[in-house]
């Protein structure tokens, strides 16, 4: 079993693996610089696009494919399938059900990130800037506001932005923390993608605690694929398969 992480799904999905003695690798592109460690072997790094992955699928003799990464990384998700197909292997993608509004949030959907930089064109505004650190750089048109941005490793380089208040922290995050991180800032908007899950959304419920407004970034579109949310689901489905 090969699994694409860098979620709590996938970690969930490692212990599941390892507490029944499974042989799995979990594979992690490399981007926090240290990762949870984990019951099962792990790699990282990228494959080198489809073609790599498809190569990596043949030489370790991967019969299950499961694509836990995370709602918005399509790239991988693309190449997943791409090499399921070129390879015929058994794809699995482990995804979280995105956030549904509930009584008292205040929400908007939003196609895009350009979309959000777009609306906030105007006077200055306290954002809670909670998008990960690649997609800062879509903001520098609006550099009048003050974000908070909030990263799990410090930066290597100065932040694209001018007015930025920094957290470091890793997830999962609880309520109590967040509404502090927000009254301390004093944020008037978040603007947030939908990734779903427990481990995020602890600033949606924060916000509609102090009243704030969200905006939610759409999810990307991802290739047709087998979908699960629970990792349990991917331990029945490996019994139907394998007896394991
Ligand atoms: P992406 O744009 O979909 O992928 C870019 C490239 O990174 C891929 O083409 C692949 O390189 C490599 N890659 C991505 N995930 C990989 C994995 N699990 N193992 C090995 N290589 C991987 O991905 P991204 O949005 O930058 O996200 C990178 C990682 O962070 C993912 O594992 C994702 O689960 C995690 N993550 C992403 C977000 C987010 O908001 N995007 C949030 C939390 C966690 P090659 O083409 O060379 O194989």
């Amino acid at each position: 079993m090969l699994i694409l992480g860098g979620t709590t799904e996938a970690s969930r999905l490692a212990q599941l693996m390892a507490s029944r003695s499974l042989r799995a690798v979990l594979s992690y592109a490399g981007r926090v610089e240290t990762p949870r460690s984990q019951p099962i072997q792990t790699r990282t790094g990228g494959f080198g696009g489809a073609q790599g992955l498809a190569d990596y699928l043949r030489a370790h003799q991967i019969t299950h494919l499961i694509d836990a990464t995370h709602p918005f990384a399509a790239q991988i998700s693309q190449n997943a399938a791409q090499a399921a197909q070129m390879t015929g292997t058994r794809l699995i993608r482990l995804m979280r059900p995105a956030w549904q509004p509930g009584p008292g949030d205040n929400w908007r959907d939003l196609p895009d990130l350009a979309t959000a930089a777009q609306m906030l064109a105007g006077p200055p505004r306290r954002v809670f800037l909670a998008i990960g650190r690649l997609h800062l750089a879509d903001f520098t048109s609006q550099p009048q506001h003050d974000y908070l941005v909030r990263l799990v490793d410090p930066p290597d380089s100065p932040l694209p932005l001018p007015n930025v208040t920094l957290e470091i922290a890793r997830g999962p995050f609880d309520q109590a923390t967040d509404l502090a991180l927000l009254r301390r800032h004093r944020s008037d908007l978040i603007i947030a993608k939908n990734a779903g899950g427990a481990g995020a959304s602890a600033k949606l419920s924060a916000a509609r605690e102090l009243g704030l407004p969200v905006w939610l970034i759409a999810r990307p579109a991802l290739p047709e694929a087998e979908t699960v949310s629970d990792p349990a689901e991917i331990m029945d489905l490996l019994h139907a398969d394998l007896g394991v």
